[in-house]
């Protein structure tokens, strides 16, 4: 636990509510970071309750070696951002569905159960004590908040862990497109699975992604943008990318993305669905076999780093499949940066407006 001086300290820092953007990075040329930010917020978790939580500049944890986050990999994370918005308030964008995800996954790992009132809290002292680094409206940029809810403290045997932390960490991060979208080359992976039908991907649990590391490297080193995963019982449905959701135009023009179990479901593409409704276009979950790749229009891999990112090829052994042009997902891009931004009426209520 921090001092009390600590604490009147991180106090005073989140007081002295720095201006909107006043770290003055070069916002245009930001990146995925992650930089360095002002503050992490942390609460902790023992004997049946969460504390107040703390903020403090170091973005650290001390761990008992013992720990379950270490050995078993109990732990789940979320990712959201916050945008400056074109009436210049703050908002963070639909995270009522990160909250959702993390209660969900908290619960399969056996981690505690955080509330929405506090999941929200933490997010709005992050954006608060780190506006300074939230990237201006104009510049393309935003505030990307990492919620990380973990097990730790001494213990063997595979039961819950004695404590937990859930901290919130973020960075600012720059525009993954500036303006016109560019094509990505997809390779389908028949040799790993990222997945198993009862198992774990549906969840953002920590224990999905170091197995995936080896994966992308070979996939890169065949000169392959991104992995594309089937289904591991059958291997004749489309699952997803590997950190990324595989949204297409069908060839009857509706948006579809796949439905399974072991499919991660991303927050940005219940969106996309949605604002694709708006849109006036048809839009559903439904599976999609291999066998109609081929008939796509447009695909594109989705989540909340990049919104959407087309795909020009998908390979498989010796059969690719190109795509053309992608005006529908340019336009459901533009549409979900619109609302973002605030530059499109929040038909949906996605903002979640945070007063600094
Ligand atoms: C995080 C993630 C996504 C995207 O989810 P968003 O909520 O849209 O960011 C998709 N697939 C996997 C496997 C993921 O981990």
């Amino acid at each position: 636990m921090p001092s009390v001086l600590s604490r009147r300290l991180t106090g005073a820092r989140a007081f002295s509510r720095p201006a909107i953007g006043s770290a003055n990075l070069d916002w245009r040329t930001l990146g995925f970071g992650p930089r360095p930010t002002a503050a992490v917020v942390k609460y902790e978790y023992e004997r049946g309750a969460w504390d107040a939580g703390t903020e403090s500049a170091q973005p650290t944890v001390e761990l008992h070696l013992f720990s379950h986050v270490l050995n078993f990999g109990q732990s789940i994370f979320e990712g959201l951002k916050a945008f400056h918005t074109a009436d210049g308030r703050v908002c963070l964008f639909n995270p009522a569905c990160n909250a959702a995800r993390l209660r969900s996954g908290a619960a399969r790992l056996m981690l505690p159960s955080v509330p929405d009132a506090l999941f929200f809290e933490g997010l709005e002292r992050t954006v608060r004590a780190n506006a300074a680094y939230l990237p201006p409206y104009g510049s393309g940029g935003a505030l990307y908040i990492r919620p990380v809810l973990f097990g730790h403290g001494p213990l063997m045997a595979i039961a819950p862990a004695p404590r937990f932390t859930l901290a919130f960490i973020s960075t600012p991060v720059g525009a993954f497109f500036d303006g016109a979208l560019r094509g990505k080359r997809a390779l389908v992976r028949d040799d790993f699975d990222r997945a198993a039908p009862r198992g774990t991907g549906g969840f953002k649990v920590a224990g999905n992604y170091a197995p995936d590391m080896l994966v992308s490297q070979g996939t890169h080193e065949r000169g392959f943008d991104v992995s594309l995963f089937l289904d591991a019982k059958t291997q004749t449905m489309i699952e997803e990318f590997s950190v990324a959701n595989f949204v297409a135009v069908a060839a009857d023009g509706s948006i579809v993305s796949p439905s399974s179990p072991s499919v991660l479901p991303s927050c940005t593409r219940s969106v996309v669905l949605r604002l694709a409704r708006e849109l006036g276009l048809r839009a559903h979950e439904r599976e999609i076999a291999w066998a109609e790749v081929s008939s796509l229009k447009e695909v594109a891999a989705c989540g909340t780093a990049v919104v959407l990112t087309p795909m020009s090829s998908i390979t498989r052994g010796e059969q690719v499949v190109e795509f053309a042009s992608h005006p529908t997902v340019q336009r459901l891009y533009d549409a979900v940066v619109q609302t973002q931004t605030g530059e499109r009426p929040d038909s949906l209520g996605l903002l979640h407006e945070v007063t600094l």
